[in-house]
């Protein structure tokens, strides 16, 4: 902290301040939290997270922790119709995918953040606060200043910061500070969240989600982790909320699939699912990030896997902009590539809800009908490129997330890399780049990997080049064919050398 300011306030400890806490932390910046809960919040709610937010978590050298109390996903997800048959997969995955991991996890939302607040007393720069609430924030020109309301002693102080990210939820303060309307994507569906725990094995319960997609009451049914399963149950026209919650309801509800005698009710709760992205991600020194941004139906299990691609997008630019290496127009970049990244998997939700939440019975035979005429379609998760930013080129794989491979010495790409920009290519690209760039990647500490794996050399001829170029969230800067393209992407980064004169 600089005389009694901090860099960054987060306000909000769920998983979007949490994990920009822990990736701040990492950097050593002076990082303050707040949070109104005294405790994690204990409501199911998300049970899936994909390869590329695992490779978060491995930045972060939390991989392990998170590994033991998740369990990969190898199968996939079915949305079978009312007869059972398959019509759409949801592609399963290897143990070690494109992102050096499986590419579905899954999880207990809690036990997740747990790891991650157990993660931030490595880093003591940075400060946690629960129990206290920000009640107003006020922008100035060097500074903001938070006021903070400290629920267990009900008094009230002040707190300055460079930087405030918002990560307070859907229903957000600095969202509405920021003045920031909201992009509605059309679906809105009140659904009941059922958490069960087996009291011993139930052989005929899938290992892997199910989409059941009858049209008299759709819902899908997971395997979280250990002996908790998940059922999510559409509410339909006529039901009755506080009789849906009540056991007797709940056990008549998945009767198909488990009795009372084979597990008890941890929870149930009944949430209504959105689809909307607001407008504005940015004003001057406040930031929003996770669920105040961006909400989805969680049919992609993706809102979470947002909220930390959103902190893993935000930290590296805000300590770059911090330590003075980048100019401030670097953080307006922050929304121009997560806006349109995040829209396309909300689309993607949106459009499975539809086929999910299809109610009327002709339409489900038409729905039906369609998919198996061509046997069940299997689909991936979308890859979509950064919206317009901080990259160079057209088309895909530029702004893409680079997959990590394992490299020659046997060690996966991210643990080589740390939070450091890299060029990732043939040595004889590398060699014949100027003096210019040479100095370029010194000063920003740019690591070099030659391309000595079978892995990478695969990787750069399926896609015709001879170098690339990842940024510290790992998303392709650029790719080259020659040493002049290499000099000419690495001319984004700032050269220090003359800034420095
Ligand atoms: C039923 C359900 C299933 C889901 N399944 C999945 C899934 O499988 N995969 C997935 O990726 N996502 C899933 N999600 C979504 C996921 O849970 C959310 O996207 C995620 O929790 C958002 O994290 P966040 O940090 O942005 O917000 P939150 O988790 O809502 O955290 C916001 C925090 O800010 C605090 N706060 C707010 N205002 C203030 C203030 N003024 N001062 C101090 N503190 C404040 C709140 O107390 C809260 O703790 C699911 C959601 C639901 C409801």
């Amino acid at each position: 902290m600089t005389n009694g300011v901090f860099d960054v306030a987060i306000i909000g400890y769920g998983p979007a301040g949490v994990t920009i806490a822990n990736l701040l932390g990492q950097y050593g910046l002076a990082v303050v939290v707040f949070e109104r809960d005294d405790e994690i919040y204990p409501l199911p709610r998300a049970i899936h997270f994909d390869g590329e937010v695992m490779r978060v978590f491995e930045t972060l050298g939390l991989r392990r922790e998170v590994e033991a109390i998740s369990r990969p996903g190898l199968k996939g997800m079915y949305f079978n119709n009312a007869a059972g048959e398959t019509i759409l997969i949801r592609a399963g995955t290897s143990e070690r995918g494109p992102h050096g991991c499986a590419t579905n996890h899954y999880f207990h939302q809690p036990e997740l953040e747990a790891v991650m607040r157990h993660g931030i007393r490595r880093y003591p720069k940075v400060q946690v606060n629960c129990s206290h609430e920000v009640t107003s924030i006020e922008d100035g020109n060097e500074q903001a200043t938070l006021r903070v309301k400290n629920l267990l002693k009900d008094d009230e102080y002040e707190v300055r910061a460079k930087y405030v990210i918002g990560c307070d939820g859907a229903r957000s303060m600095v969202r509405k500070l920021i003045g920031s309307t909201t992009l509605d994507l059309g679906l809105h569906q009140p659904w009941l969240v059922f958490d069960a725990l087996l009291k011993k094995e139930v052989p005929k319960l899938p290992d892997h989600t199910v989409q059941h997609c009858d049209p008299s009451r759709p819902m899908t049914y997971c395997n979280v982790t250990g002996n908790r399963r998940r059922w999510e149950i559409m509410i339909m026209p006529g039901d009755d909320e506080e009789q849906l919650v009540k056991p007797e309801t709940l056990w008549k509800l998945v009767s198909n699939w488990i009795t009372p005698e084979q597990a008890e009710i941890e929870r149930a709760v009944i949430y209504t699912f959105h689809s909307v992205i607001a407008q504005t991600w940015r004003k001057g020194r406040l930031f929003i990030a996770g669920d105040a941004a961006h909400q989805t139906p969680p049919f992609l299990g993706q809102g979470m896997c947002a909220a930390i691609r959103d902190a893993s997008n935000l930290a590296w630019k805000l300590e770059a902009v911090l330590r003075g290496r980048f100019d401030e127009g670097l953080l307006d970049t922050y929304e121009s590539e997560r806006g349109p990244h995040v829209h396309a998997f909300i689309d993607l939700a949106v459009k499975l809800g539809g086929i999910i939440q299809t109610t009327d019975a002709d339409a489900a035979r038409e729905r039906d009908a369609k998919f198996k005429k061509g046997q069940p379609e299997i689909f991936q998760f979308p890859t979509p490129q950064l919206g317009p930013g901080f990259w160079q080129g057209k088309n895909a794989p530029v702004a893409q997330i680079f997959p990590q491979p394992m490299l020659s010495n046997g060690r996966l790409l991210d643990v080589e890399l740390g939070l450091n920009f890299a060029v990732i290519g043939f040595e004889d690209v590398f060699n014949d780049v100027s003096e210019v760039t040479r100095e370029r990647w010194l000063s920003h500490g740019v690591v070099l990997v030659p391309a000595s794996s079978s892995e990478i050399q695969a990787w750069l001829l399926q896609n015709h080049v001879r170098a690339v170029m990842v940024r510290p969230d790992r998303y392709i800067l650029g790719t080259a064919q020659s040493s002049a393209e290499l000099d000419s992407i690495s001319a984004l980064l700032p050269n220090l050398v003359v800034l420095a004169h």
